[in-house]
């Protein structure tokens, strides 16, 4: 794979994906690893000028182009047979209007950068994902969540986006205009987004109280006031036994809705300080129970830290809340098959949106989420029977995980996939933002 990069930091990174290569370390692949790109060529974008050339050239040749952000993504979503075009190196300038309360950002900015950019000047995201590393263009393009009853995806805070269109033109869409709700969850299907305006409120507190040990029952029988307990609400489990191992409760200060400080909810004791994931405890926000600023309590991850080496590979399925008690009991009856596969799931809630292709999609949501060892095949053969397990409650699954679902599958739970497929179709008509991802599973017609 050839690399061009632009710029002295494109440079110095150039030189060390050449330094690695000589040592036959590959770096082209996903952050897991669980996904090597088959794209002959990445550029690393410094002006979107530079990307408005790209794509335009692109057009001319006849040849396909996307955009890759981070590369938090499990599976081949960001891939293509032409250029891959990461907007990440691009000065992220952002741009307050207090007014409005939004934010305008360059889309490769990362969470953990912007969200730190505005707690200095008394702003806020309403919620982050668990790990702030990931960029702005393409978490919101795949839909990322947090955890809130009341609290949208990631992408409900998009009020506008600048994209490079299939001619290479630069275009806005805004909230509140003609497919703009087709627009955001977007798959990267239509256009490179370069700059992404985002709703921003007043900066607050966050405390974040950890419990051992619930027990199943008594959380299945009211999962809507359990999951509802704070302005975010975690659950972690192995699947096996009669409790859950660990509710991560985040509460925002001056809520009035806080067990805070409470010693004991739902029969499980509190406990000061809490590992998750087994990572080192530097390398979660989760250490401490005093309060802090939201961006450095909502994620589970510290942004000034690398969490994790990656070896691991996610999957999550979304059911409707009013459906989440038969859906995971549906899924615990699984339970010894999954958990040697197994390092953690995690619980976490969602509100319904109106995006398109959003996993929330008109559906107050449970997401239910699984961090497999790094043992490919092994996930690939069982997540049918987890997806067998969930067909009833028409299970969608995180577009950016691994998962085995076909197009006839995903048209049955996300009733606005045709409608999607022909705006993308509409906006790109040569299919250059398509790819075989896209193609196999209905979201881009077949090429
Ligand atoms: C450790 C870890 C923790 C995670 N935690 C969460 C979590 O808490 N919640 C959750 O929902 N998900 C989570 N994810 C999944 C992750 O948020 C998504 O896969 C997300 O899409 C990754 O963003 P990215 O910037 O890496 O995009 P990539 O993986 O590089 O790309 C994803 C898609 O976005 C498109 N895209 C990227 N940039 C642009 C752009 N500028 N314009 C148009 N399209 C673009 C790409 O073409 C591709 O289709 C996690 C992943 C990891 C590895």
């Amino acid at each position: 794979m050839r690399r061009e990069a632009a710029g002295g930091g494109g440079r110095r990174r150039a030189r060390l994906a050449a330094a690695w290569q000589a040592q036959g370390v590959t770096t082209e692949r996903t952050w897991a690893g669980t996904y090597t790109f088959t794209s002959p060529r990445i550029v690393e974008a410094s002006s979107i000028d530079q990307v408005q050339h790209l794509v335009a050239d692109a057009a001319a040749a006849g040849e396909r182009v996307r955009a890759l952000g981070t590369r938090h993504s499990f599976n081949g979503i960001a891939d293509t047979t032409g250029t891959l075009v990461s907007v990440l190196p691009i000065d992220p300038d952002p741009v307050i209007d207090e007014v409005q309360r939004t934010v305008t950002v360059g889309s490769g900015i990362r969470y953990g950068a912007l969200g730190a950019w505005l707690e200095e000047r008394g702003w806020a995201l309403h919620n982050m994902g668990s790990l702030p590393h990931i960029s702005v263009g393409g978490a919101t393009a795949t839909g990322t969540h947090g955890s809130g009853n009341a609290l949208g995806t990631l992408s409900t805070a998009v009020r506008a986006i600048d994209y490079v269109a299939a001619d290479g033109s630069l275009v806005t869409a805004r909230h509140g205009d003609p497919d703009f709700d087709g627009m955001v969850v977007a798959l990267g299907a239509y256009g490179i987004v370069t700059r992404t305006t985002l709703a921003i409120e007043p900066s607050f507190l966050v405390r974040q109280d950890a419990f051992y040990g619930l027990p199943w029952n008594t959380v299945l029988d009211d999962l809507e006031g359990a999951t509802g307990a704070a302005y975010s609400v975690s659950f972690f489990t192995d699947w096996l036994g009669d409790t859950i191992r660990l509710a991560l409760l985040k509460t925002r200060l001056a809520d009035g809705q806080s067990p805070s400080g409470v010693e004991q909810w739902l029969g499980a004791p509190r406990h000061d300080g809490v590992r998750i994931f087994d990572e080192p405890d530097d390398n979660t926000t989760s250490a401490s129970n005093d309060p802090g600023p939201w961006n450095q309590r909502l994620p589970h991850f510290r942004f000034d830290t690398t969490p994790s080496a990656g070896d691991e590979i996610q999957s999550e399925y979304f059911v409707d809340r009013a459906d989440a008690p038969a859906a995971l009991r549906a899924v615990r009856a699984l339970g010894a098959r999954i958990a040697p596969l197994l390092l953690i799931t995690e619980l976490r809630t969602t509100a319904p949106d109106e995006l398109w292709l959003s996993g929330s999609y008109r559906r107050p949501t449970m997401a239910i989420h699984f961090t497999w060892k790094p043992q490919l095949d092994a996930v690939r053969a069982l997540l049918p029977e987890i997806e067998a397990a969930l067909a009833p409650f028409a299970a969608r699954p995180h577009w950016g995980k691994v998962n085995t679902m076909d197009a006839a599958t995903l048209a049955r739970v996300h009733p606005r996939l045709a409608d999607s497929r022909a705006l993308f179709e509409r906006l790109d008509p040569a299919g250059m933002f398509s790819n075989g991802y896209l193609e196999r599973r209905g979201v881009r017609e077949a090429r």
